[in-house]
């Protein structure tokens, strides 16, 4: 074979990156371009469609040329992508109709909370898409852009709009418009989905008023997306490679059999386990979503996902609002003067708390002070509650899935933290597992792809390839571990009432 690199478009909230990988799976260079973050209202977040694609476009054009690549070196593109956020454009012109709507946008809150309030919807929600309602979701904002762009429901009942997230809205850019096409792990995050029978469903798309015409057509993650046809961009690279941000990073951590998973320690952390083709459904609200596959796997393959609001960003609220670190990466040496918090909780429910405690209305708490109490142990007990917030939301899940997870793989950007990663060891009394190459979602879109076109035999091929991840292992004593879990559970019940 001739062609040497697959080629990933990290397209995430703030920047679009394009992700060079060579055949040993090592990420060789990759090209970055941020993009404006539009703010209409308070609560409302826009990114400019076109902008994102330029961006991106930008990005992949400035890779090829920096390593003087041509189609011939690149055996395919995968794509991944920030999930949710909603694209609505004319095929006719390529024009979006309106700003993407981002998925952090609440602007539908209301609009969810009148569709979805009755008990018995939600529930019929839950049970066909594995989520909870939410304005998170797609589904809300297409409603939200056909009823209030001019024009937009009669054109969009006319045949003459198309929905995509930003994944479809790359590739039909990218295939000159031939393809129009998302893959099942983005489809399971729009709530229009039927993640048991793999197909959009027809009630959930009458709820929201979604004229079936504009979804597009469902493929495997790993497979056959059309090939490059875009003015400027080499012509003819398959894309063969789709999946959303998280299910793409669980597939980069090669979490391929059921009962693997991975937590990735970002601004909010994101824990998603392989739970193979059943679809678990949560006593805990965490929610149940599809899985990215390898294109021999002969079922759909499901994960549960749970998030923790407030991760990496407690240590940018102590940088930035309190002032007692200079970088977030500061913390590890500031803690590492102390040899534990001397009581002292951080509890950071900035936001409220998320599983399994789902108190929207709880607000953060510094607890067990004394005259003694330094900077130190405040940035120490800061950093553990990152680890705090994780380890309930890991028993969440061990619970719903019946199963314990034996190794944690992690990733993200405070993964980096080698004290956080040994308390969490610690107080899970789990081994982690964190891989040398820590850009796991870029990897698994690349991953797809290669798969996809062959640039990779299998999955054990892949599994081969990663060497040497960093271990922690769980060195503490379990009678202390469980006093300071109990304290934890102390601070958080203070926390709620
Ligand atoms: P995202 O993709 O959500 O933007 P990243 O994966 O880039 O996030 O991680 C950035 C987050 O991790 C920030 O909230 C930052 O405060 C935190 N962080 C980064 N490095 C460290 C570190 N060494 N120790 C603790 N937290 C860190």
């Amino acid at each position: 074979m001739s062609e040497r690199f697959v080629i990933a478009l990290d397209q995430g909230t703030t920047s679009s990156r394009a992700v060079l990988v060579d055949h040993d799976a090592q990420m060789v260079d990759f090209v970055q371009r941020p993009f404006t973050q539009i703010y209409p209202q308070p609560g409302w977040v826009e990114h400019n469609p076109q902008e994102i694609l330029f961006s991106q476009l930008g990005s992949l054009t400035e890779l090829l040329a920096r390593h003087n690549l041509s189609e011939k070196d690149i055996a395919g593109i995968g794509i991944d992508n920030q999930r949710e956020t909603t694209i609505v454009w004319d095929p006719s012109t390529g024009q979006p109709i309106a700003n993407a709507i981002v998925w952090q946008c609440r602007r539908t809150a209301d609009l969810v909370q009148r569709l979805c309030g009755n008990p018995s919807v939600a529930r019929t929600i839950r049970s066909k898409t594995g989520l909870l309602p939410d304005a998170y979701f797609s589904a809300s904002k297409i409603a939200w852009l056909l009823d209030n762009i001019p024009g937009a429901r009669e054109r969009a009942e006319a045949g003459e709009l198309l929905f995509g997230t930003v994944d479809t809205y790359l590739i039909w850019v990218l295939t000159g418009g031939l393809v129009h096409a998302t893959d099942p792990t983005n489809a399971s995050r729009t709530m229009l989905y039927n993640i048991h029978e793999g197909m959009w469903d027809d009630e959930l798309l009458e709820l929201f008023n979604v004229p079936k015409s504009m979804m597009p057509e469902v493929r495997p993650s790993s497979g056959s997306f059309g090939e490059t046809s875009y003015p400027g961009v080499p012509a003819g690279i398959p894309i063969c490679g789709v999946a959303g941000d998280q299910q793409a990073s669980l597939f980069g951590q090669c979490c391929f059999a059921p009962g693997q998973a991975k937590n990735t320690y970002g601004t909010g952390c994101f824990l998603l386990m392989n739970t193979g083709e059943e679809a678990v459904d949560s006593a805990n609200q965490l929610v149940t979503t599809i899985a990215a596959s390898a294109p021999n796997a002969r079922h759909t393959e499901y994960a549960l996902e749970g998030s923790v609001f407030v991760g990496g960003a407690v240590m940018q609220w102590v940088r930035d609002e309190l002032g007692l670190i200079h970088t977030a990466a500061e913390s590890e040496s500031l803690a590492a003067t102390v040899p534990n918090t001397g009581g002292v909780y951080v509890v950071p429910a900035f936001t409220g708390l998320g599983a399994p405690w789902w108190e929207a209305d709880a607000r953060g708490t510094i607890c067990g002070i004394t005259r003694g109490t330094n900077r130190a142990h405040l940035v120490r007990a800061a950093l553990e509650s990152i680890a705090y917030q994780v380890s309930d939301l890991v028993r969440a899940m061990e619970a719903d899935a019946g199963r314990p997870i034996d190794v944690l793989n992690v990733d993200g950007g405070a993964s980096a933290n080698n004290l956080l990663m040994q308390f969490q060891a610690d107080i899970l009394d789990r081994k982690l597992h964190r891989p040398q190459n820590i850009e796991t979602t870029a990897l698994g879109a690349a991953y797809l792809a290669g798969l996809g076109c062959g640039f990779w035999k299998d999955t054990e091929e892949l599994v081969a390839m990663r060497a040497n991840d960093d271990v922690f292992t769980a060195t503490m004593d379990r009678e202390q571990a469980e006093e300071l879990l109990y304290g934890w559970a102390k601070a958080v019940k203070r926390t709620i009432a």
